[in-house]
């Protein structure tokens, strides 16, 4: 996305440059195509997109010298399937095979770098690359994150580890980038990674004040700068060819006027950089749709400036992004060395602070994520019934065509205008279709590969035990309902899981047949609907299914009914805020192996935690605040769906506060509804926080689940989660780059917005600490978050906005969002060393929590019931550190004449597994857990076949990890590098070592 305004610079007067080397500038030709954003993809693909690759395939074709880099996968594919000609696809091959034509990035979108899981990052960039990889054996080499709002420290370290030279950003503060533009360090080299830190250093280049748009300001003319084929028309483009604000066009009259613009441009961008190359982006949003209209202007100007160069001092040539790093790289300086520091949060202007999108559009976020898990899970269990059954019943190429809907989808909604709740409600209502379309299709594979009948069995199976039924109700009429639950990590776990039902009593069997330990209470939601509980433990990508009866009478002691507990709701008075008087007389405490819990009757509010092996007491309190923001642009800033500003500090957003307790065996749980005025008939905010407490010690006793709900929100309100402790945290503040590594956030007063410019993007995780204690919040989806004052950490939960500035009422996007939101974080508090070394894999398993599926309705059962039969498939379990980050089936198969020659489609690949695991820890941040791991991949996997053959590759599949050669650029720190890749490797008996944060990809076969 773009805003129309800025540019006032180029009004001043650039001195004559007394350099003696020309200026070379390189003239990328480009189209900022969102997917998604204002229109959505259909809508892009009729009135810009489509036209966009067919005119410039046919300009390259008919001038040798023009050039043009491809960006976003998405619109490609849709063109190159549904539009291109023949003709148009022989071309791309030929002017792939000349380098005129660049893919750049690769992946299916510009991914957002603030909110964007890295699961989710490197999924949409391998979706693209197989793709580019299978079609045209291209590779991606180059990045161009020039919209994204901020840069991650994650980013840099992915593009390398997929085999980039070099990486391009441009969204920073803008205070930081006039810094470095007049210093001329917008170049550095960049490691990303506090510990992979050289291995996987990446050259990046940081687009000046200009951005990727051509300045659009031209003296002599009214209309746009370099934009000879004007701006898009929605929803159609023009009969007649004329769209609004065409340039006017390059003739005898204007040639000099626009030679001496772009050439004081050019010269003017010369001063911040370091050598005599200029990179000159042409192009903007929407743009090259008429690209012979744009190229034939073009040609003239570039032709007259060229003829003209030893008065202007500057050449100018089409150029890929390739062309220009290459050149770069040959003048052999020596970069600066730029830390694991991320540029994060960003600013445009002193008050246009872009860490409102770290919250807008909770539930597409959520929806977002829950999507990428579900997705994760359906491919790790399809990837072992295939292996178990390549003929089986579950069809392949059906399966995978259900995978593959979902990998897109989940890919698109990652795009810088999607994931970040930035875009128009019709494109939010876009994403939303084509999520919960592939979640359907997931949920269908799953269910059949589940309901597959049991004698299915080979020879991996013969352990399987057939165990008569050792616990059942008495009654043949008892209503029951049978439950797969799937345990999509290669680790063992043991938790509970929930499933609503209509009864009051329900007992829980599981394949063995024996009753395991459960319990059920009314819900919260209605009076008709109840709660169960039950505890699962399952081995790494194993599941299991669980039958559920529903006894019509009361169960004796005794009988298999004893397992569940039924848990009775214990109502507390409903508290005034403006009555409360002396706190923390009257306390409740809720216990478990690891905390105490204090609950104040006096304000219904928690009081204070206790962890109870170092005895240490830490007085909290959390409650619902809220930001009132201002909607007129007339009376000062305004929050929007990117932007927030505090207009004041948060005022707490409850009068009263009603409080439930629900004492259990397998948990126990407080509820607590917050109502905004007292005489209030239903609440708006909520806060359920379960306490594990029974299974002797195998629930992790550490995690407190707290579920929120809120909302509908009135307009102009920005509500956060407000945790008030007696941690001595100096307002520093722990938050997640993507969910792969930790920022320390320290606290910087502004002179102005400066509640808004310390909110961070949390992702997985956010802590904060002192030196005794440390209290960490974990999150299934992304948030914003900050620590305004000490021992204090807000989460911002959910915005509704609505503004009159005419941009945003233009494109409708003024985040008028009525939903109600449910997130869910995990709090866990304890000395920083016990937490240090737990929350990273804590926070795989909230984002991985077990696929519960009920595969019917309770009914009552005429036929004999089956036999059951014990877990069915075997776990595969990772040594706690190590995360299988992927098991999937990716399908594509390149063959070498597809660079060459037809479109034939290769084969799909069925027999190639790409496994991706990642080492979770930071050097020295755990004694134990921080160290090297090495794994035999056969004994690992010899839960699903044997393993014949592992090839270890980059982190999109495409290179064989033996070939990748990554440019060196010279730093003043450079050493010799001589294993490029840093990797270890994999012995010939399928060992292979696993460093700290590395992230490793094979493809594996059986
Ligand atoms: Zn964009």
């Amino acid at each position: 996305m773009i805003f129309p305004f800025f540019f006032g610079l180029l009004l001043m007067t650039v001195s004559e440059n007394d350099a003696a080397e020309k200026i070379q500038a390189f003239v990328i030709p480009h189209s900022h195509m969102d997917v998604g954003w204002v229109y959505t993809v259909q809508e892009s693909m009729h009135a810009y997109a489509s036209n966009v690759y067919s005119t410039v395939v046919e300009e390259l074709t008919r001038v040798k010298n023009r050039k043009f880099i491809a960006v976003e996968q998405e619109f490609f594919r849709l063109w190159w399937t549904n539009v291109a000609s023949d003709w148009h696809k022989k071309q791309v091959r030929q002017l792939l095979l000349e380098g005129r034509l660049e893919f750049i990035i690769g992946g299916q979108v510009m991914h957002d770098e603030a909110v964007t899981d890295v699961d989710d990052a490197i999924l949409q960039l391998t979706e693209g690359h197989g793709f580019l990889y299978e079609t045209f054996g291209v590779r991606p080499r180059f990045a161009w994150h020039v919209d994204p709002f901020g840069a991650s420290a994650t980013t840099p370290v992915l593009f390398a580890l997929a085999g980039f030279d070099a990486h391009l950003i441009s969204r920073i503060d803008y205070d930081l980038k006039d810094d470095m533009q007049k210093n001329k360090k917008l170049q550095f080299v960049w490691r990303g990674s506090p510990t992979l830190k050289e291995k996987q250093e990446i050259f990046t280049h940081t687009m000046d004040q200009f951005s990727y748009c051509t300045p659009s300001y031209i003296p002599f003319s009214n209309r746009s700068g370099f934009y000879w084929n004007g701006v898009a028309l929605f929803p159609d483009p023009p009969k007649d060819g004329k769209y609004p604000n065409m340039s006017l066009p390059v003739t005898k009259e204007t040639v000099e006027l626009y030679a001496q613009t772009m050439v004081d441009n050019i010269r003017l961008r010369a001063q911040w950089f370091r050598s005599s190359h200029v990179l000159w982006p042409w192009g903007c949003d929407k743009q090259f749709y008429n690209a012979s209209v744009q190229f034939s202007n073009m040609d003239v100007l570039m032709n007259y400036i060229n003829t003209h160069s030893d008065q202007y001092g500057v050449t100018v040539q089409y150029a890929t992004l390739k062309d220009y790093f290459q050149t770069l790289h040959q003048t052999n300086l020596s970069w600066d060395v730029r830390g694991n520091q991320d540029f994060l949060p960003y600013s445009t202007e002193p008050f246009q602070a872009w860490t409102g999108f770290y919250g807008s559009r909770n539930v597409l976020k959520g929806v977002a994520r829950r999507a990428s898990s579900l997705l994760y899970a359906s491919e790790s269990l399809f990837t072992r019934y295939h292996i178990s059954y390549p003929d089986g019943p579950v069809q392949r190429e059906w399966a995978l065509s259900k995978l593959k809907a979902l990998r897109w989808a989940v890919s698109e909604v990652q795009h810088h205008d999607g994931i970040t709740g930035t875009e128009s409600p019709k494109v939010a209502d876009m994403y939303m279709e084509h999520l919960l379309q592939g979640m359907m299709g997931a949920e269908e594979l799953l269910a059949a590969i589940f309901l597959l009948p049991q004698t299915l069995s080979n020879d991996i199976y013969d352990q399987i035990k057939n165990t008569p039924t050792t616990a059942r109700t008495d009654s043949e009429n008892v209503p029951e309902q049978h439950i797969f639950v799937y345990n999509p990590l290669a680790w063992n776990i043991s938790t509970y899981v929930n499933v609503s039902v209509q009864y009051a009593m329900a007992v829980v069997l599981d394949d063995d047949g024996k009753a395991v330990p459960a319990q059920i209470q009314p819900s919260m939601e209605s009076s008709t609907v109840y709660d169960l509980f039950f505890v699962v433990e399952l081995g790494g990508l194993q599941y299991r299914k669980y039958t559920v009866q529903f006894p019509q009478s009361p169960c004796d002691t005794g009988s298999a009914c004893g397992a569940t507990h039924v848990a009775k709701v214990v109502k507390f008075n409903k508290t005034n805020v403006r009555q409360w008087k002396k706190t923390g007389r009257k306390l409740l405490p809720v216990l478990n192996e690891c905390y105490k819990l204090m609950f104040d009757q006096e304000t219904n509010l928690l009081h204070s935690i206790t962890d109870r092996s170092k005895k240490i007491r830490v007085r909290v309190q959390q409650d619902f605040w809220e930001y009132k923001a201002n909607g007129d642009v007339q009376s000062g800033p305004i929050s929007d769906n990117y932007i927030f500003t505090a207009n004041g500090s948060a005022v707490p957003a409850y009068k009263s506060v009603v409080m439930e307790i629900v004492p259990g065996k397998v948990i126990s749980e407080i509820r607590q509804y917050f109502y905004r005025e007292e005489e209030d008939a239903n609440h708006t905010y909520s806060v359920v926080t379960r306490v594990p407490v029974g299974f002797k010690g195998r629930l992790s006793c550490f995690r407190l689940e707290q579920s929120y709900k809120v909302g509908p929100l009135e307009v102009n309100r920005e509500t956060v989660f407000r945790t008030r402790t007696s941690l001595q945290n100096n307002r520093t503040l722990f938050t997640d780059n993507n969910g792969y590594q930790m920022m320390k956030r320290t606290y910087k007063g502004y002179a102005n917005n400066t509640v808004a410019r310390n909110y961070y993007p949390m992702v997985r995780v956010a802590y904060m600490e002192d030196e005794s204690s440390r209290v960490v919040f974990l999150s299934e989806r992304a948030h914003g978050v900050a620590s305004l004052s000490q021992g204090q950490l807000e989460v911002m939960l959910h915005r509704r906005l609505w503004n009159n500035q005419e941009w945003n009422q233009g494109y409708n996007l003024t985040l008028n969002d009525s939903s109600v939101v449910r997130p869910v974080l995990w709090m866990m508090l304890g000395s920083p060393d016990s937490l240090s070394s737990i929350y990273q894999q804590e926070a795989v398993e909230l984002q991985h929590r077990p696929v519960v599926m009920a595969i019917d309705q309770p009914q009552k059962l005429l036929n004999q019931r089956e036999t059951f039969s014990g877990p069915s498939v075997h776990p595969v379990v990772l040594p706690q550190n190590l995360h299988m980050q992927s098991l999937s089936i990716p399908g594509w198969n390149y063959s070498p004449e597809h660079s060459s020659g037809g479109d034939e489609k290769s084969e799909v690949n069925f027999d190639r597994i790409l496994l991706r695991i990642t080492h979770l820890y930071e050097e020295g941040e755990s004694p134990v857990l921080s160290q090297p791991t090495t794994i035999n991949l056969k004994e690992v996997m010899q839960g699903i076949g044997k393993v014949s053959k592992v090839q270890e590759c980059s982190l999109t599949g495409t290179w064989n990890i033996s070939d990748l050669q990554r440019w060196n650029w010279k730093t003043d720190e450079t050493m010799q590098k001589t294993d490029k890749s840093g990797f270890s490797g994999v012995t010939q008996d399928f060992n292979v070592t696993i460093s700290p944060k590395e992230i490793r990809t094979f493809f594996i076969y059986f």
